[in-house]
This record gives C-alpha cells, structure tokens and sequence, in this order.
C-alpha cells in the first residue's frame, strides 16, 4: 500500500512520522559531537587516558585521537553499521583539528554525516609508566653462569631476549611486564621485573636459550593491602661452557655443538660423533676454551684417512687423522691444538 508524504507529497511505501525517507532524513543528525576533546596521552608509551584507566598503549598518536573521536561520539542507535573516515590538520603541537565523515544506514539508506572536533593533546604519564620509572618491581631475575662470569655478549643476548619477550607480554595485556632497574652485578645480571609471572616465564625462556637450572626463592616483605607480599627471586644459572666452547669431559675433548635447556649436544674432536648429555652429566666437564683457539692451517697433501697440514705456529709438517666421513676441499683447514694434540675442528 502507498501512501503521500506530508513533506513533499509525493508517493511513498514507507513514511517515518508521515515523511518519506528522503525528507525524513534531509536535515536529521544521527551522530552528534562535542565540539573540543581533551587526549590525555602518556608521553613514555603513547598509551592515552580513557576514563580511569589507560588503553592502547605503544601506538602512534594519530590512531589514538581517532579512538578518542570515536569514543566521544554519540551515534543515535537508528544509524547502522557506522564507518569512519578522517582528515586532520595540526593547528599547533598541541591542538588537532579533526574531521571525522561518519557513514552507515538509516533504515536501509545511506546516511553520511561530517563532524568537526578540536582534538586538545594533553601530555601526562600513565600507572605503568611511573611504576616503571618508580623502580616498582614484584620479581628479580638473577641470571649467572657456573664457574665464571656471563660473558658480555650472553649479557647483550640475554637483554635482546629479554626485552622481546617482555613486549610481547605487554601487547598480550601484561602491562607490568617491563624491567625498572637492571644491574650487572656478581658476575652476571638481575633484571627487576613488574610482574612476577614474566620473571617465571623469562626464567624459563632463558633456560630453553642457554641450557642450565633454574631456582625460585620466595622471601616474604611484610604486608600490602592486608595480604602478604613477597619477593620472588628467579635464579638462572646457565652452564660453565657456552655454545661453541671446547671442553674436557673424562679424558675426551669436546666441542658444544648445541645448547637447550635440559641438554647439550657435545661432539667428539677425535671422531666428530655427536652425543646428546644432560647438563647434569656434564657438571664435572672442564672448559677448555672458546672460538678463539681456533686456528687456520695450510692443507698441504691428503690421503683417505689423513691430512697432512703446517702447523701454522711451528711450521712443522703434521699428519691428522680424519674422523669417518671427514672430507675438506679448501685450502686450509681449521684445527685447535690442545695439550700439543692437533683436531680438526668440527
Ligand atoms: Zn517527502
Ligand atoms: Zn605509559
């Protein structure tokens, strides 16, 4: 059945208070918007102020004042599946005119809307980042080697580590995964955590990274809001030998081809056979030395089981037994020396 608009006159099949669509909705707003917002914008993190509580952080600031246009927009409930579009032009550092175009449907026709806000950037630090900077911390995270100190690139890798691990705690909500004060310190480093569970987690990730144990000390600091508090330390001590480390185990040298958390994949200088040990069978385990012994030697002849090498020190002619499989077309050949015996370096 047809009807007359009261507006226009014209024929409609469907009238909103007596009005065809079109005349309905010339002239009528479905958004309306405050004509200045303030941002409150964390100036550590970008995180900005929503309410009480801070959202979005470690995002770029035009993105965040569109989240807080958004926010600030009341969208009659008759406008469907609204969209956005903006444009913006800094008046100063401080003040951001934005136009928002609001699209979306009005009883099934399209209605578009274009709104101007002043956008006021407000510059303040959020609760994370002044606990950060506070030293606030709820874990400590030892990290030390057995028998020797953390060398400083374990040290470099370790921060790498441990700071990737943090961010993508922090963008899965962990706000409190940050570090707020980090020392080298007895031969290794403490990392102090604000999240007791990322010191678990790190603890665990650096055991997987560098081989080694790992230990929780749990001391109990007095009282917060009525509960007790306590201090968890995380100790990780990784092994006294590094990735490519040459040692002495029994009365066999060995270079580590590979470290995990629980083993070491240990191969034979003499044989070039590798095994896999538990850290624990390697405890008595002598480091010998490190990439720096390496050598390079002159090949000068070679037979199926031998190579005839220089040795590059004393110059002097030397045979070295192939290990089964062994084969080299170079040149030179690396070699480390060990007690006046010559391996090939697997
Ligand atoms: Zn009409
Ligand atoms: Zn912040």
């Amino acid at each position: 059945m047809s009807d007359f608009c009261v507006e226009c006159g014209r024929d409609a099949d469907r009238l909103f208070n007596g009005s065809c669509a079109e005349c309905y909705l010339k002239g009528k707003k479905f958004v309306s918007a405050p004509l200045v917002i303030d941002v409150i914008v964390c100036v550590h993190c970008g995180a900005r102020q929503h309410k009480k509580s801070w959202v979005a952080p470690d995002q770029p600031l035009i993105p965040v004042i569109h989240d807080a246009v958004i926010s600030s927009l009341e969208i009659s409930k008759e406008l469907e599946t609204p969209t956005f579009e903006f444009s913006e032009e800094y008046e100063d550092e401080k003040n951001l005119n934005v136009e928002v175009t609001v699209r979306g449907l009005v009883a099934g026709f399209e209605v578009e809307e274009v709104h101007a806000l002043r956008a006021r950037i407000q510059r303040s630090v959020c609760g994370r980042c002044s606990r950060e900077q506070g030293g606030y911390f709820e874990a400590i995270l030892q990290l030390r080697a057995r028998e020797r100190d953390v060398s400083p690139e374990e040290l470099e890798r370790a921060g790498k580590l441990v700071h990737e691990e943090l961010a993508a705690m922090r963008s899965s909500g962990a706000e409190n995964a940050f570090v707020s004060d980090y020392q080298e310190i007895h031969g290794g480093a403490d990392y102090y955590l604000g999240d007791k569970d990322a010191g678990k987690q790190l603890a665990h990730m650096l055991m997987q990274k560098f081989g080694g144990e790992a230990n929780v000390a749990t001391k109990l600091m007095g009282q917060k809001e009525g509960k007790d508090a306590y201090r968890i330390t995380y100790l990780v001590r990784i092994p006294a030998y590094k990735w490519c480390d040459f040692i002495k185990w029994g009365d066999e040298y060995y270079r580590i081809a590979s470290l995990s958390k629980e083993f070491a994949a240990i191969t034979d200088l003499r044989t070039h056979i590798k095994k896999q040990r538990r850290h624990r069978d390697l405890d008595n385990a002598k480091v010998v030395g490190g990439a720096g012994m390496i050598l390079e030697a002159v090949i000068l002849g070679q037979t199926p089981k031998e190579v005839q090498i220089m040795h590059p020190k004393s110059f002097k002619t030397m045979d070295v037994l192939k290990p089964e499989g062994y084969s080299n077309e170079g040149e030179t050949v690396q070699i480390v020396v060990i007690e006046d015996a010559v391996y090939l370096v697997p």
